[in-house]
């Protein structure tokens, strides 16, 4: 007997990602695999008796997105907190924080999120924040996510207004009165707060990267599938149908567990083993359980994340030459040569993969010292690790890049001026002699890089549909080479470019017979709608594993 379709998808303009067979008009699924690609009146003919069958209305149909770069959990409670991206100035930012604060009396700590650099034309202190709301606790994060701001009682609250010695590369920022400003960098310095906003269990697979303490109750977990449902949904309504999660613990892998048992597990995540710099290579058997356990096409592990430095805004990057406005100063690297060297060897020995985030020239450069010194003691092997964001790159290092198989993993929407992120101050920060070097995209595919492409959700809009626009229409720095790459490109650094940075190529980014049933269809023809409208077009249906797990039409009816 033949298999028959269950849920057919016509009359659409489907770029399969396939080389062998680039495009098609139409998509059969069985259960949840596909079953057949072809023409209109081949794929009718596979129709079931029950066969769903969902007219494209000639819009593209893709392989289900795939997002390489996001932070879930936290996405999903962000979404609850006050949104500050495009507030400027005491008026407007006094407003939103005391507008927010009076619909929201009982979260222990206002927090708001895409917190400008610039807000004030100057860094923020307590005391600006202090003038707007005195007597509750307040915090304010870059969109970024890796700086803070925070008033007096928030600071008090937490206990570390007389300031805190903290592991290298993080920051509570000191006044000349002998107490913190309110500026707070990177995760160590935030967590003291962020464990008074009542989402430490949430937070601390970015934070920490330990499991939360105290161990969470069953009612901790219920409770907290509430913003993972959240973020998923979210993602779904983008056409995301696998998650490349960039922080994490156990418990966040439980706590998607407990939604798929729910059935409402609507993407494909993965989840880390959360390295930070206080951990020793033995730590990393964490990691090697966690992905024994976890090791299905829903919900898998299999890598280690690391932070090697911070962000340019914040003068966090590290850097091979002096920040221009800073003389002596090119950041403090979270990790030695060494530390870095022993662990990613004991994580690439253990057939993990790695993932390092690396904005600044000089982190970028330690990564890669360190993935060849694991290549040098384990041998070469079918490894793929990954750079996260490499904002600046000398050029010399592009080909030793290429030469190991290191995956660049690129945020379109992160480039100064193409979409909601700023020209200033990360521009004058980088430096003009150094534009050239920045965000860099069509030289690393032109060497033979592989690209993926992610948001970086919440740091920046989830919207692929966004981040190819900002990837096609990115401005060209004034003296740098242009670093666009064209739609077919990009749009396979989010699908089959993604996959392989999973090693799931043989079953997911392609629209093939045989792989996995995850679907997208957009609300017009990609190739014909204008680049600076493809960030306003609209994802119709999300398809995952042959469930349709977002649908637009049945939004608005
Ligand atoms: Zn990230």
């Amino acid at each position: 007997m033949t298999i028959q379709a269950d849920l057919i998808i016509t009359n659409g303009r489907v770029l399969t990602m396939d080389r062998n067979n680039p495009r098609a008009e139409a998509v059969a699924l069985a259960g949840d695999r596909i079953l057949a690609v072809g023409t209109v009146d081949q794929i009718a003919a596979l129709a079931g008796a029950d066969c769903r069958i969902i007219d494209a209305k000639g819009a593209t149909v893709l392989p289900g997105l795939i997002e390489s770069h996001l932070h879930l959990f936290m996405g999903g409670a962000e979404l609850a907190h006050l949104q500050l991206l495009g507030v400027r100035g005491p008026e407007a930012l006094g407003r939103a924080i005391r507008d927010y604060a009076a619909t929201n009396p009982d979260c222990p700590v206002v927090m708001g999120q895409g917190c400008d650099y610039d807000i004030y034309g100057r860094a923020l202190t307590r005391h600006d924040l202090d003038a707007i709301l005195p007597d509750r606790p307040v915090l304010l994060l870059a969109a970024d996510h890796h700086t803070g701001w925070a008033n007096t009682a928030a600071l008090e609250a937490a206990g570390i207004l007389q300031g805190r010695t903290l592991t290298p590369g993080n920051e509570i920022v000191m006044g000349d009165d002998g107490l913190a400003t309110g500026e707070l960098r990177e995760f160590e310095a935030k967590a003291p707060v962020m464990r008074l906003s009542g989402e430490h269990r949430i937070t601390a697979g970015i934070a920490t990267g330990a499991e939360p303490e105290p161990a969470p109750t069953a009612d901790d977990l219920a409770s907290d599938c509430i913003p993972m449902a959240r973020g998923l949904a979210h993602c779904a309504r983008h056409g995301l149908t696998s998650l490349v999660n960039m922080d994490g613990n156990i418990y966040t892998l439980r706590v998607l567990a407990a939604l798929r048992d729910q059935g409402k597990l609507t993407a494909r995540v993965r989840i880390p083993f959360h390295y930070r710099n206080h951990r020793t290579p033995a730590d990393l058997e964490i990691a090697s359980r966690m992905s024994a356990e976890f090791n299905d096409d829903w919900l898998s592990s299999g890598f280690v994340k690391f932070f090697m430095d911070g962000v340019v805004d914040s003068g966090t990057a590290v850097m091979i030459n002096d920040y221009p406005d800073t003389p002596g100063w090119r950041g403090d690297p979270l990790h030695s040569p060494e530390s870095f060297a022993a662990a990613a060897t004991e994580a690439d020995r253990r057939g993990l993969q790695i993932a390092v985030h690396a904005i600044g020239d000089g982190a970028v450069r330690r990564v890669i010292d360190g993935y060849a010194a694991a290549r040098a003691v384990n041998g070469p092997r079918d490894a793929r690790h990954r750079i996260e964001h490499i904002e600046l790159i000398d050029r010399s290092d592009i080909p030793r890049m290429a030469d190991l198989g290191i995956i660049a993993s690129i945020q379109p929407c992160h480039v100064p001026g193409a979409l909601d992120f700023p020209m200033q101050p990360t521009l004058d920060k980088i430096g003009k002699a150094r534009w050239d070097d920045a965000y860099l995209c069509r030289s690393l595919h032109e060497a033979g890089v592989p690209l993926v492409f992610a948001s970086d959700w919440p740091v920046a809009d989830a919207s692929p549909l966004r981040g190819i626009q900002a990837a096609l229409d990115r401005p060209v720095f004034d003296g740098a080479r242009d670093e666009r790459i064209d739609l077919h490109d990009i749009l396979a650094a989010y699908t089959i470019g993604g996959a392989y940075a999973e090693h799931t190529e043989d079953r997911k980014g392609m629209l093939r017979q045989g792989y996995l049933a995850d679907v997208v269809i957009l609300d017009a023809d990609i190739e014909t709608t204008p680049k600076d409208r493809i960030g306003s077009m609209r994802v119709q249906k999300t398809i995952c594993g042959g469930q349709i797990v977002w649908d637009a039409e049945a939004e608005a009816a």
